[in-house]
Protein backbone atom coordinates (compact mmCIF):
# COMPACT_ATOMS: atom_id res chain seq x y z
CA UNK A 1 0.00 0.00 0.00
CA UNK A 2 2.29 2.95 0.81
CA UNK A 3 4.35 1.80 -2.84
CA UNK A 4 0.92 2.61 -4.27
CA UNK A 5 0.78 6.04 -2.03
CA UNK A 6 4.36 6.99 -3.63
CA UNK A 7 3.63 6.59 -7.16
CA UNK A 8 0.33 8.59 -6.80
CA UNK A 9 2.78 11.40 -5.13
CA UNK A 10 5.23 10.99 -8.00
CA UNK A 11 2.37 11.22 -10.26
CA UNK A 12 1.21 14.47 -8.90
CA UNK A 13 4.53 15.85 -9.45
CA UNK A 14 5.19 15.31 -12.69
CA UNK A 15 1.72 16.66 -13.57
CA UNK A 16 2.84 20.19 -12.16
CA UNK A 17 3.98 21.73 -15.20
CA UNK A 18 0.24 20.84 -16.71
CA UNK A 19 -1.63 22.31 -13.06
CA UNK A 20 0.69 25.25 -12.87
CA UNK A 21 0.71 25.89 -16.53
CA UNK A 22 -3.24 26.11 -16.75
CA UNK A 23 -3.60 28.53 -13.88
CA UNK A 24 -1.11 30.90 -14.34
CA UNK A 25 -1.71 30.76 -18.41
CA UNK A 26 -5.09 30.71 -18.36
CA UNK A 27 -5.79 34.21 -18.58
CA UNK A 28 -3.13 35.37 -20.85
CA UNK A 29 -3.21 36.20 -24.13
CA UNK A 30 0.54 34.41 -24.54
CA UNK A 31 1.33 31.02 -24.87
CA UNK A 32 4.56 29.40 -22.41
CA UNK A 33 7.45 30.73 -22.67
CA UNK A 34 10.87 28.69 -22.23
CA UNK A 35 11.59 30.73 -18.47
CA UNK A 36 7.94 29.63 -16.95
CA UNK A 37 9.47 25.80 -18.29
CA UNK A 38 12.73 25.87 -16.07
CA UNK A 39 10.39 27.29 -13.02
CA UNK A 40 8.52 24.96 -13.48
CA UNK A 41 10.48 21.92 -13.98
CA UNK A 42 13.47 23.11 -11.46
CA UNK A 43 10.27 23.29 -8.69
CA UNK A 44 9.60 20.00 -10.01
CA UNK A 45 12.74 17.53 -9.97
CA UNK A 46 13.05 19.30 -6.39
CA UNK A 47 10.06 18.16 -5.30
CA UNK A 48 9.99 14.82 -6.60
CA UNK A 49 13.57 13.94 -5.70
CA UNK A 50 12.97 15.61 -2.33
CA UNK A 51 9.82 13.19 -1.29
CA UNK A 52 11.39 10.27 -3.70
CA UNK A 53 9.91 6.75 -2.55
CA UNK A 54 12.79 4.49 -1.34
CA UNK A 55 12.08 0.64 -0.58
CA UNK A 56 16.18 0.60 0.76
CA UNK A 57 18.32 3.84 2.08
CA UNK A 58 20.22 5.41 -0.31
CA UNK A 59 18.60 4.57 -3.65
CA UNK A 60 16.11 6.45 -4.50
CA UNK A 61 12.92 6.99 -6.89
CA UNK A 62 11.23 9.78 -8.19
CA UNK A 63 9.98 11.11 -11.80
CA UNK A 64 13.33 13.21 -12.83
CA UNK A 65 13.54 11.33 -16.09
CA UNK A 66 10.20 12.62 -16.80
CA UNK A 67 10.88 16.11 -15.80
CA UNK A 68 13.97 16.27 -17.64
CA UNK A 69 12.69 14.92 -20.61
CA UNK A 70 9.75 17.35 -20.52
CA UNK A 71 11.68 20.17 -19.69
CA UNK A 72 13.69 18.66 -23.11
CA UNK A 73 10.75 18.84 -25.21
CA UNK A 74 9.08 22.13 -24.74
CA UNK A 75 11.92 24.41 -23.20
CA UNK A 76 14.60 23.07 -26.06
CA UNK A 77 18.17 21.80 -25.17
CA UNK A 78 19.12 24.03 -22.93
CA UNK A 79 16.46 23.55 -20.14
CA UNK A 80 17.50 20.37 -20.04
CA UNK A 81 20.74 20.95 -19.37
CA UNK A 82 19.89 23.63 -16.84
CA UNK A 83 17.94 20.29 -15.32
CA UNK A 84 20.53 18.27 -15.32
CA UNK A 85 22.84 20.10 -13.38
CA UNK A 86 20.68 20.57 -10.89
CA UNK A 87 20.18 17.06 -10.73
CA UNK A 88 23.41 16.35 -10.02
CA UNK A 89 24.04 19.09 -7.68
CA UNK A 90 20.94 17.95 -5.78
CA UNK A 91 21.55 14.40 -6.15
CA UNK A 92 25.34 14.47 -4.70
CA UNK A 93 23.98 16.70 -2.05
CA UNK A 94 21.94 13.69 -1.01
CA UNK A 95 24.12 11.03 -1.24
CA UNK A 96 24.07 7.49 -0.35
CA UNK A 97 24.53 4.09 -2.09
CA UNK A 98 22.42 4.42 -4.99
CA UNK A 99 24.33 7.66 -6.14
CA UNK A 100 26.55 6.19 -8.55
CA UNK A 101 23.94 4.35 -10.08
CA UNK A 102 22.08 7.40 -10.31
CA UNK A 103 25.08 9.27 -12.50
CA UNK A 104 25.45 6.36 -14.42
CA UNK A 105 21.86 5.51 -15.26
CA UNK A 106 21.61 9.52 -16.32
CA UNK A 107 25.13 9.06 -18.58
CA UNK A 108 22.62 7.05 -20.63
CA UNK A 109 19.31 7.99 -20.57
CA UNK A 110 20.58 12.14 -20.83
CA UNK A 111 21.62 11.39 -24.85
CA UNK A 112 18.74 9.41 -25.40
CA UNK A 113 16.20 12.41 -24.05
CA UNK A 114 17.86 14.97 -26.27
CA UNK A 115 17.53 11.95 -28.89
CA UNK A 116 14.05 11.42 -28.59
CA UNK A 117 12.59 14.68 -27.84
CA UNK A 118 14.62 15.53 -31.08
CA UNK A 119 12.37 12.38 -32.82
CA UNK A 120 9.31 13.88 -31.36
CA UNK A 121 9.07 17.12 -32.98
CA UNK A 122 9.90 15.43 -36.25
CA UNK A 123 8.10 12.54 -36.18
CA UNK A 124 4.14 11.97 -37.11
CA UNK A 125 3.94 9.23 -34.70
CA UNK A 126 4.40 11.10 -31.53
CA UNK A 127 2.21 8.48 -29.20
CA UNK A 128 5.30 5.89 -30.20
CA UNK A 129 7.88 8.13 -29.23
CA UNK A 130 6.54 8.82 -25.86
CA UNK A 131 5.71 4.95 -25.41
CA UNK A 132 9.12 4.03 -26.34
CA UNK A 133 10.45 6.84 -23.99
CA UNK A 134 8.17 5.68 -21.07
CA UNK A 135 9.91 2.28 -21.35
CA UNK A 136 13.22 3.33 -21.97
CA UNK A 137 13.13 5.10 -18.48
CA UNK A 138 11.74 2.62 -16.74
CA UNK A 139 13.78 -0.24 -17.81
CA UNK A 140 17.35 1.33 -18.12
CA UNK A 141 17.87 2.12 -14.62
CA UNK A 142 16.41 -1.45 -13.80
CA UNK A 143 18.77 -3.16 -16.38
CA UNK A 144 21.70 -0.67 -14.76
CA UNK A 145 20.60 -1.97 -11.24
CA UNK A 146 20.44 -4.96 -12.60
CA UNK A 147 24.37 -5.71 -12.93
CA UNK A 148 24.98 -3.45 -10.18
CA UNK A 149 23.01 -4.22 -7.60
CA UNK A 150 21.28 -7.50 -7.88
CA UNK A 151 20.75 -8.63 -5.11
CA UNK A 152 18.20 -5.56 -4.05
CA UNK A 153 16.60 -5.83 -7.52
CA UNK A 154 15.74 -9.68 -6.80
CA UNK A 155 14.79 -8.47 -2.82
CA UNK A 156 12.45 -5.83 -3.90
CA UNK A 157 11.04 -7.44 -7.46
CA UNK A 158 7.69 -6.24 -7.63
CA UNK A 159 8.44 -2.96 -6.33
CA UNK A 160 11.19 -2.27 -9.72
CA UNK A 161 9.11 -4.20 -12.02
CA UNK A 162 5.50 -2.81 -11.20
CA UNK A 163 5.59 0.31 -9.63
CA UNK A 164 9.24 2.17 -11.52
CA UNK A 165 7.56 1.46 -15.47
CA UNK A 166 4.23 2.64 -13.96
CA UNK A 167 5.02 5.96 -12.65
CA UNK A 168 7.56 6.79 -15.42
CA UNK A 169 5.47 5.68 -18.15
CA UNK A 170 2.31 6.74 -17.07
CA UNK A 171 4.03 10.05 -15.93
CA UNK A 172 5.28 10.93 -19.24
CA UNK A 173 2.01 9.87 -20.92
CA UNK A 174 0.03 12.03 -18.85
CA UNK A 175 2.54 15.00 -18.81
CA UNK A 176 3.29 15.49 -22.33
CA UNK A 177 -0.66 14.57 -23.61
CA UNK A 178 -2.08 16.79 -20.91
CA UNK A 179 0.60 19.73 -21.90
CA UNK A 180 -0.05 19.12 -25.32
CA UNK A 181 -3.79 19.45 -25.30
CA UNK A 182 -3.64 22.73 -23.19
CA UNK A 183 -0.96 23.84 -25.35
CA UNK A 184 -3.26 23.71 -28.60
CA UNK A 185 -6.50 24.97 -26.94
CA UNK A 186 -4.70 27.66 -26.09
CA UNK A 187 -2.87 28.57 -29.82
CA UNK A 188 -6.68 28.00 -30.66
CA UNK A 189 -8.08 30.18 -28.54
CA UNK A 190 -5.51 32.71 -29.40
CA UNK A 191 -5.80 32.68 -33.58
CA UNK A 192 -10.04 32.77 -32.62
CA UNK A 193 -9.12 36.18 -31.08
CA UNK A 194 -6.80 37.51 -33.32
CA UNK A 195 -9.68 36.35 -36.38
CA UNK A 196 -12.19 38.09 -34.51
CA UNK A 197 -10.10 40.95 -34.85
CA UNK A 198 -9.91 40.50 -38.52
CA UNK A 199 -13.34 40.09 -39.33
CA UNK A 200 -14.35 43.26 -37.61
CA UNK A 201 -12.59 44.63 -41.31
CA UNK A 202 -15.65 43.45 -42.89
CA UNK A 203 -17.75 46.15 -40.71
CA UNK A 204 -15.63 48.81 -41.70
CA UNK A 205 -17.37 49.74 -44.81
CA UNK A 206 -20.33 52.03 -42.86
CA UNK A 207 -17.66 53.61 -40.38
CA UNK A 208 -15.08 54.50 -43.53
CA UNK A 209 -18.07 56.71 -44.56
CA UNK A 210 -17.91 58.87 -41.85
CA UNK A 211 -14.12 58.76 -41.56
CA UNK A 212 -14.09 60.25 -45.19
CA UNK A 213 -17.23 62.82 -45.13
CA UNK A 214 -15.61 64.88 -41.84
CA UNK A 215 -12.64 66.06 -44.08
CA UNK A 216 -14.35 66.60 -46.68
CA UNK A 217 -17.00 68.67 -44.95
CA UNK A 218 -13.68 70.79 -43.53
CA UNK A 219 -12.42 70.82 -46.86
CA UNK A 220 -15.56 72.14 -48.37
CA UNK A 221 -16.21 75.15 -46.14
CA UNK A 222 -12.89 76.24 -46.34
CA UNK A 223 -13.00 76.14 -50.33
CA UNK A 224 -16.61 78.22 -49.72
CA UNK A 225 -15.00 80.46 -48.08
CA UNK A 226 -12.18 80.96 -50.59
CA UNK A 227 -14.15 81.34 -53.27
CA UNK A 228 -16.42 84.13 -51.43
CA UNK A 229 -12.95 86.42 -51.83
CA UNK A 230 -13.30 88.41 -49.16
CA UNK A 231 -9.92 86.79 -47.02
CA UNK A 232 -6.86 87.94 -46.93
CA UNK A 233 -3.91 85.90 -48.74
CA UNK A 234 -2.44 84.55 -45.54
CA UNK A 235 -5.88 82.75 -44.14
CA UNK A 236 -6.49 81.61 -47.59
CA UNK A 237 -2.44 79.99 -47.78
CA UNK A 238 -3.41 78.96 -44.03
CA UNK A 239 -6.83 76.99 -45.12
CA UNK A 240 -4.93 75.81 -47.98
CA UNK A 241 -2.82 74.03 -46.35
CA UNK A 242 -5.26 72.55 -43.66
CA UNK A 243 -7.20 71.67 -46.81
CA UNK A 244 -3.86 69.54 -48.39
CA UNK A 245 -3.63 67.83 -45.15
CA UNK A 246 -7.27 67.22 -44.39
CA UNK A 247 -7.33 65.61 -48.24
CA UNK A 248 -4.02 63.35 -47.70
CA UNK A 249 -5.56 62.18 -44.29
CA UNK A 250 -8.12 60.80 -46.06
CA UNK A 251 -6.23 59.46 -48.77
CA UNK A 252 -3.68 57.47 -45.99
CA UNK A 253 -7.12 56.01 -44.66
CA UNK A 254 -8.16 55.11 -47.95
CA UNK A 255 -5.28 53.45 -49.06
CA UNK A 256 -4.70 51.74 -45.85
CA UNK A 257 -8.54 50.24 -45.45
CA UNK A 258 -7.90 49.05 -49.43
CA UNK A 259 -4.79 47.13 -48.09
CA UNK A 260 -6.54 45.25 -45.70
CA UNK A 261 -10.01 44.56 -46.96
CA UNK A 262 -8.31 43.47 -50.15
CA UNK A 263 -8.80 39.93 -49.84
CA UNK A 264 -5.48 37.48 -49.66
CA UNK A 265 -4.82 35.97 -52.56
CA UNK A 266 -3.89 32.02 -51.94
CA UNK A 267 -0.71 32.15 -54.37
CA UNK A 268 2.28 32.91 -51.86
CA UNK A 269 5.54 32.79 -53.25
CA UNK A 270 8.75 32.34 -51.83
CA UNK A 271 10.49 35.02 -50.01
CA UNK A 272 14.03 35.80 -48.64
CA UNK A 273 13.04 37.50 -45.39
CA UNK A 274 16.69 38.99 -44.92
CA UNK A 275 16.59 41.13 -48.13
CA UNK A 276 13.31 42.12 -47.17
CA UNK A 277 14.30 43.32 -44.19
CA UNK A 278 16.97 44.70 -44.74
CA UNK A 279 15.26 47.02 -47.75
CA UNK A 280 12.43 48.15 -45.23
CA UNK A 281 15.38 49.10 -42.59
CA UNK A 282 16.93 51.35 -45.45
CA UNK A 283 13.68 53.01 -46.09
CA UNK A 284 12.35 53.67 -42.50
CA UNK A 285 16.06 55.05 -41.06
CA UNK A 286 15.17 58.79 -42.52
CA UNK A 287 12.18 58.28 -40.73
CA UNK A 288 13.83 57.08 -37.80
CA UNK A 289 16.67 60.13 -38.00
CA UNK A 290 13.75 62.44 -38.04
CA UNK A 291 12.36 60.85 -34.99
CA UNK A 292 15.75 61.04 -33.39
CA UNK A 293 15.40 57.56 -32.59
CA UNK A 294 18.29 54.78 -33.63
CA UNK A 295 17.30 51.87 -35.94
CA UNK A 296 19.32 48.77 -36.31
CA UNK A 297 18.70 45.47 -37.42
CA UNK A 298 20.73 41.80 -36.77
CA UNK A 299 19.73 39.03 -39.01
CA UNK A 300 21.48 35.41 -39.45
CA UNK A 301 23.99 35.12 -42.26
CA UNK A 302 22.42 32.23 -44.03
CA UNK A 303 19.18 33.54 -46.37
CA UNK A 304 15.77 32.62 -44.40
CA UNK A 305 12.76 32.01 -47.17
CA UNK A 306 9.16 32.30 -45.90
CA UNK A 307 6.32 32.17 -48.31
CA UNK A 308 4.07 35.30 -48.40
CA UNK A 309 3.22 37.91 -50.68
CA UNK A 310 6.07 40.52 -50.95
CA UNK A 311 4.12 43.95 -50.86
CA UNK A 312 2.07 42.66 -47.86
CA UNK A 313 5.55 41.40 -45.94
CA UNK A 314 7.12 44.83 -46.79
CA UNK A 315 4.09 46.61 -45.36
CA UNK A 316 3.45 44.77 -42.57
CA UNK A 317 7.50 45.19 -40.96
CA UNK A 318 6.83 48.86 -41.99
CA UNK A 319 3.76 49.27 -40.02
CA UNK A 320 5.69 47.27 -36.62
CA UNK A 321 8.50 49.52 -37.13
CA UNK A 322 6.52 52.94 -37.42
CA UNK A 323 4.85 52.44 -34.75
CA UNK A 324 8.07 51.27 -32.63
CA UNK A 325 9.84 54.54 -34.10
CA UNK A 326 7.18 56.55 -32.95
CA UNK A 327 6.54 54.81 -29.54
CA UNK A 328 10.22 56.39 -28.87
CA UNK A 329 9.60 59.82 -30.07
CA UNK A 330 9.53 61.47 -26.71
CA UNK A 331 11.99 59.17 -25.00
CA UNK A 332 15.78 59.89 -24.79
CA UNK A 333 18.13 57.37 -26.41
CA UNK A 334 14.71 56.20 -28.26
CA UNK A 335 16.07 52.79 -29.79
CA UNK A 336 14.31 50.30 -32.38
CA UNK A 337 16.02 46.96 -32.72
CA UNK A 338 15.56 44.05 -35.24
CA UNK A 339 16.53 41.04 -34.66
CA UNK A 340 15.96 37.71 -37.52
CA UNK A 341 16.17 33.86 -35.30
CA UNK A 342 16.29 30.85 -37.26
CA UNK A 343 14.49 28.26 -35.39
CA UNK A 344 13.82 24.33 -36.83
CA UNK A 345 10.56 24.88 -38.37
CA UNK A 346 9.80 28.60 -38.34
CA UNK A 347 11.71 32.15 -38.39
CA UNK A 348 10.50 34.76 -35.42
CA UNK A 349 11.11 38.45 -36.44
CA UNK A 350 11.95 40.56 -32.85
CA UNK A 351 11.05 44.60 -32.89
CA UNK A 352 11.55 45.83 -29.88
CA UNK A 353 11.89 49.40 -28.72
CA UNK A 354 12.22 51.60 -25.46
CA UNK A 355 9.49 53.56 -25.65
CA UNK A 356 6.03 54.38 -23.64
CA UNK A 357 5.33 51.12 -24.03
CA UNK A 358 1.63 49.59 -23.55
CA UNK A 359 -0.62 49.21 -20.16
CA UNK A 360 -2.26 45.36 -19.75
CA UNK A 361 -5.48 47.50 -21.49
CA UNK A 362 -4.21 48.91 -24.65
CA UNK A 363 -2.28 45.62 -25.15
CA UNK A 364 -5.51 43.45 -25.03
CA UNK A 365 -7.02 45.98 -28.00
CA UNK A 366 -3.73 45.90 -30.28
CA UNK A 367 -5.19 45.13 -33.75
CA UNK A 368 -8.97 46.09 -33.20
CA UNK A 369 -9.75 48.39 -36.41
CA UNK A 370 -9.55 51.67 -35.54
CA UNK A 371 -7.51 51.48 -32.14
CA UNK A 372 -5.37 54.19 -32.03
CA UNK A 373 -3.73 56.22 -29.17
CA UNK A 374 -2.60 58.75 -31.42
CA UNK A 375 -3.46 62.55 -32.51
CA UNK A 376 -3.02 61.29 -36.22
CA UNK A 377 -3.55 57.95 -36.11
CA UNK A 378 -5.68 55.77 -38.32
CA UNK A 379 -5.77 52.56 -36.02
CA UNK A 380 -5.51 50.08 -39.12
CA UNK A 381 -1.43 49.36 -39.16
CA UNK A 382 -1.99 46.52 -37.10
CA UNK A 383 -5.26 45.50 -38.06
CA UNK A 384 -3.78 45.07 -41.41
CA UNK A 385 -0.74 43.57 -40.65
CA UNK A 386 -2.08 40.50 -37.79
CA UNK A 387 -4.67 39.89 -40.69
CA UNK A 388 -1.44 39.39 -43.22
CA UNK A 389 1.04 37.22 -41.03
CA UNK A 390 -2.39 34.94 -40.54
CA UNK A 391 -2.33 34.71 -44.06
CA UNK A 392 0.83 33.56 -44.17
CA UNK A 393 0.29 30.89 -41.62
CA UNK A 394 2.36 32.94 -38.71
CA UNK A 395 1.34 34.30 -35.79
CA UNK A 396 2.56 37.69 -33.62
CA UNK A 397 3.06 37.84 -29.88
CA UNK A 398 3.88 41.37 -28.08
CA UNK A 399 5.15 41.93 -24.63
CA UNK A 400 5.08 45.39 -22.96
CA UNK A 401 4.06 47.19 -19.81
CA UNK A 402 4.24 51.30 -19.64
CA UNK A 403 7.58 52.88 -20.34
CA UNK A 404 9.19 49.81 -20.94
CA UNK A 405 8.92 49.94 -24.57
CA UNK A 406 7.50 46.86 -26.02
CA UNK A 407 8.60 43.62 -27.93
CA UNK A 408 6.76 42.46 -30.81
CA UNK A 409 7.30 38.61 -31.87
CA UNK A 410 6.37 37.70 -35.30
CA UNK A 411 6.93 34.16 -35.65
CA UNK A 412 6.66 32.79 -39.77
CA UNK A 413 6.86 29.37 -40.80
CA UNK A 414 9.86 28.22 -43.35
CA UNK A 415 8.72 28.35 -46.89
CA UNK A 416 8.73 24.11 -47.18
CA UNK A 417 6.43 24.15 -44.29
CA UNK A 418 3.77 26.32 -45.80
CA UNK A 419 1.72 24.72 -48.16
P1 LIG B 1 -1.67 53.81 -35.46
O1 LIG B 1 -0.21 53.64 -35.56
O2 LIG B 1 -2.26 54.51 -36.64
O3 LIG B 1 -2.13 54.40 -34.15
P2 LIG B 1 -1.67 50.94 -35.35
O4 LIG B 1 -2.71 49.93 -35.63
O5 LIG B 1 -0.41 50.86 -36.11
O6 LIG B 1 -2.35 52.36 -35.53
O7 LIG B 1 -1.34 50.90 -33.80
C1 LIG B 1 -2.41 50.95 -32.87
C2 LIG B 1 -1.95 51.41 -31.51
O8 LIG B 1 -1.13 50.43 -30.90
C3 LIG B 1 -1.10 52.66 -31.50
O9 LIG B 1 -1.87 53.82 -31.54
C4 LIG B 1 -0.35 52.53 -30.19
O10 LIG B 1 -1.14 52.96 -29.11
C5 LIG B 1 -0.20 51.03 -30.02
N1 LIG B 1 1.16 50.59 -30.39
C6 LIG B 1 1.52 49.91 -31.50
N2 LIG B 1 2.84 49.64 -31.49
C7 LIG B 1 3.34 50.15 -30.35
C8 LIG B 1 4.66 50.20 -29.74
N3 LIG B 1 5.74 49.66 -30.35
N4 LIG B 1 4.78 50.81 -28.54
C9 LIG B 1 3.70 51.35 -27.93
N5 LIG B 1 2.46 51.35 -28.44
C10 LIG B 1 2.26 50.75 -29.63
MG1 LIG C 1 0.79 52.49 -36.96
Amino acid sequence: MPVIKDVLLQLLFSLMPFVAYNIYYRKLTVNYSRNFIIIICSLCLLLSMTFASSVQSGIIYDVRYVIMFFGMLFGGFATGAILLVEFLIYRLYIGGSGMADAILILILTFPLSVLLSFLYHQSKHKFWIIFITGISFSFIPLIVLYITKTDYVMDNFLFNILAIPVTNSLGIWLLVTLFNKSVSDKELYLRYIQNEKAEAVNHVAASLAHEVRNPLTTVLGFLQLIKSGTLPQEKIDRFLDISMDEIHRTEQILSEYLSISKPHLPFQQRIELTAQIKSVVELMTSYANMSNVTLSADYPSSPLYISGSPAELKQLLINFIKNAIEACKDVDNGMVNITVYEETDQVTVEIKDNGVGMTPEQLSRLGSIYYSTKMSGTGLGLTFSYQAIQAMNGSVSVRSSPRSGAVFLITLPHADLNP
